[in-house]
């Protein structure tokens, strides 16, 4: 019974209501997906705010051309709108959702999917969109991070806003995901501190439900026997240090005994320091048979991987200290510009430790491994985190995907088809096709070629509607 409330939010968020339609042509473009072979000089029918039908040019017929706007694309070309599938709309008060929006659209992003706010916080931003639905992107969203009883997000400390709640063995379980889905999530989220149990039984329950649950593997699990349990995805290739580890099982004992026993500090403490004390022992003793194990049993199982390298290059790369970047900030509110161009300096002046050159190469690495072996791999960049503006963060992930070792169409498929497959909407979205929702970006120069191309924009149409 349950499985039918995640198909009725689903079909919301995708129906979208749009007071009159216009009806769009988009004539003489070349069409690109990550699916169909390259179409050149294809014109497009939008109505509805689907695509029609994709045509002829000789078969428009002047009766079309009277009542459609007609957008000339000849030398352009048309991809699906993109997603960034790691996103969190309430990190940073500062920041609004409108702001956030228009930044996603202005950037061709189309559809996100926040991994990570309480429900109450997110309000604002889920009313706005009820009340623009025509300058919006698409929002899936899971609600909090489901954390343990010693939460790692309760907006206790800087750096740690409220975003989570907390459940443990005497929890009902039922009634939290339940009590989700009637507040519109679409997929949940877990988190680190969760006991071995209570994840299990998480994971059991998300499924009788049709929820995928992705997340921070909980310190507490073997990674192999949480993929056996049906876990749907991972965020920022984290854990795959601790199960890649010639000595995991060492290492997986060593994190129970920390989370029994150290009671006297905070939980945000407690996983930065089981972090700090294995990551880097974890991989400089990388077991590369054991990970290729695993990478291929993610792979087997369908288990999404969304990298978000821009959070786990921030260190190694430092977006924030080019100037270049800090230019996006002139989009932000006046009190976060501020903040983050004095944070950018700040950080800027701090030296690049051996590590963070470590965890960039060891991430990359990772991923193209993972790309070859068939994993699913998704866009997503942790924004606002790291100085990381909304939108324009995207295409720097889509760079640095590209750079790990994926083709440009396979890069594609990672910010189009790929997460709306992870919702199991991928036959009404990510590809341009006659039937598919009419959210699309037009570009100046090939995606195919170059994807850093993903950033020549020349409109963006969401939902049907030019932006
Ligand atoms: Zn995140």
């Amino acid at each position: 019974m349950n499985y039918k409330k995640l198909a009725v939010i689903l079909s919301l968020i995708l129906s979208m209501e749009i007071v009159a339609h216009p009806s769009l042509i988009i004539e003489n473009i070349t069409l690109i997906d990550a699916e169909n072979p390259v179409r050149l000089k294809q014109t497009v029918l939008i109505e509805d705010g689907k695509i029609q039908s994709i045509i002829d040019p000789t078969e428009i017929i002047e009766e079309q051309e009277n009542s459609h706007t007609v957008i000339d694309g000849s030398g352009k070309f048309l991809i699906p709108g993109l997603w960034d599938a790691h996103v969190h709309l309430t990190f940073i008060p500062e920041i609004d959702h409108e702001t956030y929006f228009n930044l996603f659209l202005k950037n061709g992003i189309t559809s996100i999917r926040d991994t990570g706010a309480v429900i109450e916080k997110l309000q604002p931003s889920l009313n706005y969109i009820k009340e623009n639905p025509n300058k919006t992107p698409r929002l899936f969203y899971a609600g909090p991070l489901i954390d343990g009883r010693d939460r790692v997000y309760k907006g206790k400390e800087p750096g740690f806003p409220e975003l989570s709640i907390g459940i443990d063995e005497s929890s009902d379980i039922e009634n939290v995901v339940n009590d989700l889905l009637d507040n519109g999530v679409t997929f949940l989220k877990s988190y680190e501190m969760l006991s071995k149990d209570t994840y299990l039984e998480l994971l059991k329950i998300a499924k009788k439900n049709n929820l995928r649950v992705t997340g921070h593997i909980p310190l507490s699990i073997d990674l192999e026997e949480a993929i056996e349990a049906g876990l749907g995805g991972m965020q920022h290739v984290r854990n795959m240090d601790l199960a890649c580890s010639l000595d995991a099982p060492e290492l997986l004992t060593k994190r129970r005994t920390q989370l029994e026993n150290e009671n006297d500090i905070e939980g945000s403490a407690l996983r930065t320091q089981i972090h700090s004390s294995q990551r880097y022992y974890a991989i400089d003793n990388h077991d590369p048979k054991r990970c290729l194990r695993i990478i291929k049993k993610l792979a087997e199982y369908g288990v999404f991987q969304t990298p978000t390298l821009t959070i786990n290059t921030l260190d190694s790369r430092r977006f924030y200290a080019d100037l270049k970047w800090r230019e996006t900030y002139q989009y932000l509110p006046e009190k976060a510009r501020n903040n983050w161009q004095e944070g950018s300096i700040k950080s800027t002046n701090l030296a690049v430790t051996d590590n963070a050159l470590i965890f960039d190469k060891w991430s990359l690495d990772l991923v193209n491994i993972m790309n070859q072996e068939g994993v699913k791999i998704i866009a997503g960049t942790d924004t606002p985190i790291g100085y990381l503006t909304p939108g324009f963060s995207l295409h720097k992930e889509l760079e640095l995907l590209f750079e790990a070792g994926m083709t440009t169409r396979e890069v594609l498929r990672s910010a189009t088809i790929t997460p709306a497959e992870f919702l199991s909407i991928e036959n009404q979205m990510g590809t341009i096709d006659e039937g598919k929702l009419a959210d699309l970006v037009i570009l100046n120069s090939n995606p195919l070629e170059s994807i850093s191309n993903t950033q020549d924009i020349h409109m963006v149409i969401s939902k049907g509607i030019i932006q």
